[in-house]
């Protein structure tokens, strides 16, 4: 009360709001002059490290430590009041510049040859393009005087390379979305050069306008035809609005800046919004959420790099016109150990039907199993290019920041039991045959992202039963985050006994879960009721669920059998284990092979918990099938009291994890309150299963 009057007083009297919002922007001025100096101080003591380092045999990178160091800030952090995923985006991003530093120094001490005090890097495209954003970030850490210059085209950029006019070009090569850039193989192929780096750079595509004009105003729209592709579902959503292709999306945006139309549009990155000052009208506008481009680093000369840096070597090669002639080279490699990140082939030029292979592996030159490797690969081809070894950016810096999860106790029955010979004649009889254990003997592990659902770390699912509001949805994914779960659960199309319940946000809800997902790198689980909206869900979601009253809507399972996503099938609250199975089955004979199935209870005589969870369910169901299991205490019990004790009670008997609904206040929850664990007995919750291992 007293700051509310205080404010309004000052509101009255300017002349003291302003003498005092000086005050405090000075003293904003003096704490960031302050961060910068401890983030040189701290750099200088990272250069005093890489010294020390080049002595010693060990690996450059230590996770455990950076894991260690990241958890003890959080709580640091925490203690003053500081977002726990705040500190750990911000820290990630100061420990990945510190490695980058070291990397640098290692390579410029053991080949001091290379080093330059002036350099130039070209990228293709105009200032604040996304080559232009992944060039900066590579020579961010370097110790010299970087120039970077635009060519419009790859092959000037390469020729310039070779001809010594500028000292590196970086070359994008394959996006997640759009996949491999033919040209930048086929040039590579053609001219002499070596590859010495890569950068992998996330596309996140930006609707911008002069000023912040509404959405129905936009008559045209300006980007490259590749940004225009991948935002196509957005675009399709602007009645009366053209679309222009433009050389690059910088290009589009720097156009928009000098054109002074307030009816056009330009789709590019923050950055070249930022550059030509114009206005964000929408984020995150591609089809895909997840979208990056690798980009690599073309010099004239190869560069050895230090074998304590963790690298990638690429190559290219010819087979030989023998039958198996691809099988054999692959052995060659497998053999050899060499881990397959990449593999690609193009049209060889003038033979036709023959094809040169390019082959990224983890690995460096300088290391002689890989040179072994290497050495061997050539006997078995007819042509062989060393491209280069460079340290290797993917796939760790493309997972979002990550706050230290802490380790779920392993589930002790977790090694696939072997069933015996009894066993498996009972499953010779099932009216399911690609479920079965006596089809396949390990268990199956389904990835989403970096989770992985039924190998020996159970996993924890959490969110709000629905998804209600931005805050709401937003506040329970940073606590699921926070307190190191796994997955973000919530429900945007809800199957309510009554119609006149809460029916769920529908896709408005979705793409709030979906934000809310995304901001604290989660994936995200929803409900799909109809058949029909499948395929829009499962752009966005992560994990498809079919609920308990669903189980054997069959052309439901058969549409989800027909999609790349995972899907988690609920067991409904009036079927048999081997009922369950056999919906299982359907989705699996339709072609997707990612099931996680899910005990929920069902219905029995029992009145005092809303249903019966059939925890005998998992070792039943661990024996017949190789599918994964987790087990939803929340819906079984219908209160949080049992919640927790029927969480640990599912890991001991196997479970592959559980899924729990949580909600910031379950008293003014829209559905399923009563059950929703606070953040307090979720994070209660989160220690006891710890407290196990
Ligand atoms: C849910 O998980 O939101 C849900 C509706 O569960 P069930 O299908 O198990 O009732
Ligand atoms: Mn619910």
């Amino acid at each position: 009360m007293q700051t509310l009057s205080r404010r309004n007083k000052n509101l009255k009297e300017g002349g003291i709001v302003s003498n005092s919002l000086d005050q405090l922007r000075e003293r904003l001025d003096g704490i960031d002059g302050a961060i910068l100096e401890a983030l040189a101080n701290r750099q200088q003591v990272v250069s005093d490290i890489s010294h020390l380092k080049l002595d010693v045999p060990d690996e450059l990178r230590d996770p455990r430590r950076e894991e260690d160091v990241l958890s003890r800030l959080v709580e640091t952090g925490r203690s003053s009041g500081l977002d726990p995923y705040f500190v750990t985006r911000l820290f990630r991003e100061v420990l990945d510049h510190s490695v980058r530093r070291q990397q640098e120094h290692l390579s410029d001490q053991r080949d001091p040859d290379q080093r330059i005090e002036a350099i130039t890097v070209g990228y293709q495209g105009t200032d604040g393009a996304y080559s232009h954003i992944a060039a900066r970030k590579q020579f961010a850490a370097r110790d010299a005087d970087v120039s970077y210059e635009g060519y419009s085209s790859f092959a000037e950029m390469l020729e310039d390379v070779r001809d010594g006019k500028i000292d590196y070009a970086v070359l994008p090569i394959d996006n997640t979305t759009a996949g491999s850039i033919n040209e930048a193989y086929d040039l590579l192929a053609r001219m002499d050069l070596a590859l010495v780096g890569e950068e992998v750079q996330r596309v996140d595509h930006c609707l911008m306008a002069l000023e912040p004009v509404p959405l129905a105003s936009i008559r045209r729209i300006h980007s490259h035809p590749q940004a225009l592709v991948q935002c196509g579902d957005f675009l399709r959503t602007l009645k009366h609005c053209q679309v222009e292709s433009s050389e690059d999306t910088a290009m589009a945006a720097k156009r928009l800046g000098r054109d002074q139309d307030l009816s056009e549009a330009a789709i590019a990155s923050e950055e070249a919004a930022q550059l030509y000052g114009l206005h964000i009208i929408k984020r995150s506008i591609a089809n895909q959420k997840e979208n990056f481009t690798r980009f690599v680093v073309v010099a004239k000369q190869p560069v050895r790099f230090d074998t304590r840096i963790s690298c990638k070597t690429s190559i290219i090669f010819a087979t030989r016109h023998e039958e198996g002639a691809l099988l054999g080279c692959l052995n060659v490699l497998a053999e050899h150990h060499l881990n397959l990140t990449k593999l690609e082939s193009r049209p060889r030029p003038n033979t036709p039907w023959e094809y040169l292979f390019y082959v990224d592996f983890e690995g460096n030159v300088a290391e002689s199993g890989v040179e072994d490797g290497l050495r061997a690969l050539a006997s078995q081809t007819s042509f062989l290019r060393i491209l280069g070894s460079y340290p290797a950016r993917t796939p760790k810096e493309t997972k979002p920041a990550d706050p230290r999860p802490p380790r779920l106790p392993a589930a002790p029955a977790a090694d696939a039991p072997r069933p015996e010979a009894s066993v498996l004649q009972m499953l010779e009889k099932k009216p399911y045959k690609l479920v079965s254990r006596a089809q396949r003997m390990e268990d199956t592990r389904v990835h989403v992202g970096s989770v992985v659902i039924g190998g020996p770390r159970p996993v924890m699912i959490a969110g709000p039963c629905s998804v209600e509001s931005r805050d709401q949805v937003f506040a329970c994914a940073r606590k699921v985050k926070e307190l190191g779960g796994d997955i973000l659960r919530g429900g945007c199309f809800k199957p309510r006994t009554s119609p006149y319940a809460f029916q769920g946000l529908g896709y408005e809800g979705l793409d709030l879960l979906e934000e809310a997902g995304r901001e604290c790198g989660l994936p995200i689980i929803t409900e799909v009721l109809h058949p029909a909206d499948v395929e829009r869900v499962a752009v966005k979601a992560d994990i498809l669920q079919l609920g308990a009253r669903n189980m054997q809507n069959f052309s439901l399972l058969k549409e989800v059998g027909r999609v790349d996503r995972p899907v988690l099938l609920k067991r409904g609250m009036m079927a048999s284990v081997d009922e369950w199975l056999a919906a299982a089955e359907y989705i699996l004979a339709h072609g997707n092979q990612q099931v996680i199935l899910c005990e929920r209870g069902i219905r029995t005589f029992e009145t005092a918990t809303r249903n019966t969870l059939d925890l005998s369910a998992v070792p039943v169901a661990r024996e017949r099938t190789h599918l994964p299991i987790i087990v939803d205490p929340s819906h079984a019990c219908g209160t949080w009291r049992w919640v927790s004790p029927m969480t640990t009670a599912a890991l001991a008997v196997g479970a592959h994890g559980v899924m729990v609904e949580i909600h910031p206040k379950p008293d003014e929850a829209l559905s399923d309150g009563p059950q929703a664990l606070d953040f307090q007995k979720f994070e209660t919750l989160m220690a006891q299963i710890q407290s196990q291992r």
